[in-house]
């Protein structure tokens, strides 16, 4: 079985998850926006196994603390390639955001991620959904045999889909994009990056309107 927890981090109150194998303890730690220690403590205590950090996009609520978690655990980082110019922004966009200076380093990809592409933690899989139009980049991890969906800043909660203000988003992608994760099995788990979890069947309800 796998099990999903969330520790909700830094001044964005970012969804950080920790997806873990019961098993074989193996887990991914999904969008550390910030706390690296109190992840890191959590995990440590609980004896999972990290094995890899993984990003939905580059914004930096959502990799802040990713490098020190590659650190500490000796794991990869992976992010997709449309979204690796924001790392470098890093630093730049929290301190505008935060109003405060911002010692954190990017992260370092060891791998992109891509479309068809898939993940394995222990003997579950995880398809990597190119779902841009937020950022560029952003994509959602899913599995299929759990039903679980990590979704990043595409889709939240009661209808609310992720924001198109940036000089790089793309709105017709975005709802595109909100379609394909729309178009998943009802029953899916939607592990959204900010707010409450939900399911594919609930926001088919508020979001499948003429006008999207
Ligand atoms: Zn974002
Ligand atoms: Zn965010």
């Amino acid at each position: 079985m796998l099990h999903v927890e969330t520790f909700i981090v830094g001044e964005l109150q970012t969804n950080c998850y920790c997806v873990s194998d019961s098993q074989s303890r193996v887990a991914f730690i999904i969008d550390p926006g910030d706390d690296a220690s109190y992840i890191a403590q959590k995990i440590a205590g609980e004896s999972l196994k990290p094995k890899a950090v993984l990003a939905t996009h580059g914004h930096f609520d959502h990799v802040l603390s990713a490098f020190e978690l590659q650190h500490i655990f000796t794991i990869p980082f992976y992010i997709h390639q449309n979204d690796e110019f924001l790392l470098q922004a890093m630093k730049k966009t929290a301190e505008y955001y935060l109003a405060a200076p911002v010692i954190e380093f990017p992260p370092t990809p060891s791998k992109t991620l891509q479309k068809n592409a898939s993940l394995s933690l222990g003997p579950y899989r995880f398809e990597i959904m190119e779902t841009p139009g937020h950022t560029a980049g952003s994509v959602c991890f899913y599995c299929k045999k759990e039903h679980i969906c990590f979704t990043g800043d595409t889709v939240f909660e009661g209808g609310a889909v992720g924001d198109w203000h940036h000089g790089y988003s793309d709105k017709q992608a975005l709802l595109a994009s909100v379609r394909t994760i729309l178009s998943l099995p009802p029953e899916t788990l939607v592990y959204p990056g900010h707010g409450n979890q939900t399911t594919v069947a609930s926001e088919r309800e508020y979001l499948l309107k003429p006008d999207i």
